[in-house]
């Protein structure tokens, strides 16, 4: 039987058990899936191997504690410097970042896409910075103050006020703006520019209709929440938990079932 969890602080909100647990049960596979909220980063590490877990998803806020503790990982994980992935073998860690493939699943029926804004500068925005820059999409990253830049360095960064361009065909708020509160990512004005000239807008908020998207759908673009890339970053993080990578769609079906439950 394959022991999983997702752990995170706090957790109890996550939807990944039920998730998984659809998927496991109705594609008769042998495996749980259950959550464990960490109080401190220092244990991650000796809690997955006290707990013989075969595989972990790790979410806020220890992303990067994940890719720290492991002791093999990918090229996309070590570029953007975090996991939401580990798969155990032999009691060795190996961290993979699915959100970069999530992001990209969920964003596939924007069409067209030449250039995008990335509003917001945190572990998120960096994990969307790297899928954009492997689609060789055009973009730049906003926000309100200027201390996370320091990890952007391969890319184009600008704070709010001085942002002075707005020929943008996707918009996507990686901010945590509207998430716990009624706030826009930034100055409505501004976001009247931005939005006045783009195509498509994507929040990784979801469940919710953010203030963003609200003013985002007034402007007429096209747009999506983050419920599809919670949904992918799943389906891509299964594929590794049960190394299966031919039922794509029946794992994306059983999730997508488990998500949409009340
Ligand atoms: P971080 O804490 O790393 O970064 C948060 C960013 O939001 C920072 O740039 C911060 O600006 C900015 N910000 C926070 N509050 C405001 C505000 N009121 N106005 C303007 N900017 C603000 O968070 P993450 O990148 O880890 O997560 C961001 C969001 O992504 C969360 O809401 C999370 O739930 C969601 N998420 C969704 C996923 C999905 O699958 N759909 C996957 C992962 C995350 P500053 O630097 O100035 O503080």
């Amino acid at each position: 039987m394959k022991a999983l969890a997702v752990f995170g602080n706090p957790i109890l909100h996550s939807k990944s058990p039920r998730m998984h647990n659809n998927a496991i049960s109705s594609l008769k596979l042998d495996g749980i899936y259950t959550r464990y909220k960490l109080d401190n980063k220092k244990d991650l590490k000796d809690k997955i191997l006290e707990l013989s877990l075969d595989g972990v998803n790790i979410t806020l806020p220890f992303k990067e504690e994940a890719l720290k503790i492991a002791d093999f990982s990918d090229e996309i994980s070590q570029k953007i410097g975090s996991a939401n992935t580990i798969i155990l073998r032999n009691r060795k860690l190996y961290a993979y970042n699915t959100d970069f493939s999530g992001f990209l699943e969920a964003i596939k029926e924007f069409k067209n896409i030449k250039r995008a804004l990335i509003l917001g500068a945190g572990g998120t925005a960096l994990a969307i910075a790297y899928a954009l820059k492997h689609k060789e999409i055009e973009f730049c990253v906003a926000n309100r103050s200027e201390k996370r830049f320091c990890k952007f360095t391969n890319f184009k960064t600008i704070l709010y006020d001085n942002l002075d361009e707005f020929d943008f065909d996707l918009i996507i708020n990686s901010s945590s703006a509207g998430l716990n509160d009624n706030e826009l990512p930034c100055d409505k004005n501004l976001l009247d520019k931005i939005l006045k000239n783009a195509k498509f807008a994507f929040d990784v908020i979801y469940g919710k209709k953010t203030p963003f998207l609200q003013l985002c759908e007034k402007h007429n673009l096209k747009t999506k929440d983050g419920t599809d890339m919670l949904l992918w970053q799943g389906v891509f993080s299964f594929e590794l938990f049960f190394n299966i990578y031919n039922k794509r769609e029946l794992i994306e079906k059983y999730m997508k079932e488990a998500l949409y439950l009340n």
